[in-house]
């Protein structure tokens, strides 16, 4: 999509610090970060958030977790890491292509804010 942020990252129009990348999935530092490790995984495909992801976006949605998982292993932050996604403005999605955020390397609180 032209004016969306992330798939301008993805295209290299944007600078990220790239921490992932393979055929369908990206990811790359958070630029706020939350935790020692704030990792946004993001499919290649551009989809909205999770409300707007469709039957055949779920291997994808899969995908991107799966990049989270490899990359918390690589970091050895296996003790506690989380993997959100936010849902609409409410709960704080401010970036309209759909993102994983992958924290840890700290104790995180429970439940979320
Ligand atoms: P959300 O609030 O769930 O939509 O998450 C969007 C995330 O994108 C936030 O944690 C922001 O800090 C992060 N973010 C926004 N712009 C950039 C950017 N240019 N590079 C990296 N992360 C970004
Ligand atoms: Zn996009």
């Amino acid at each position: 999509m032209a004016d969306c942020l992330f798939c301008r990252i993805i295209r290299g129009e944007v600078p990220s610090k790239q921490v992932y990348e393979d055929e369908h999935t990206f990811a790359f530092d958070d630029i706020n970060p939350q935790a020692p490790t704030h990792v946004l995984v993001i499919p290649k495909k551009h989809i909205a958030g999770l409300k707007e992801a469709e039957a055949g976006d779920a291997e994808l949605i899969g995908r991107c977790h799966l990049a989270a998982a490899h990359i918390a292993r690589q970091r050895s932050i296996e003790d506690g890491y989380r993997t959100v996604l936010n849902v609409g403005p409410r709960a704080g999605q401010s970036v309209f292509h759909l993102h994983v955020h992958l924290i840890g390397g700290r104790t995180l609180q429970w439940p979320p804010g």
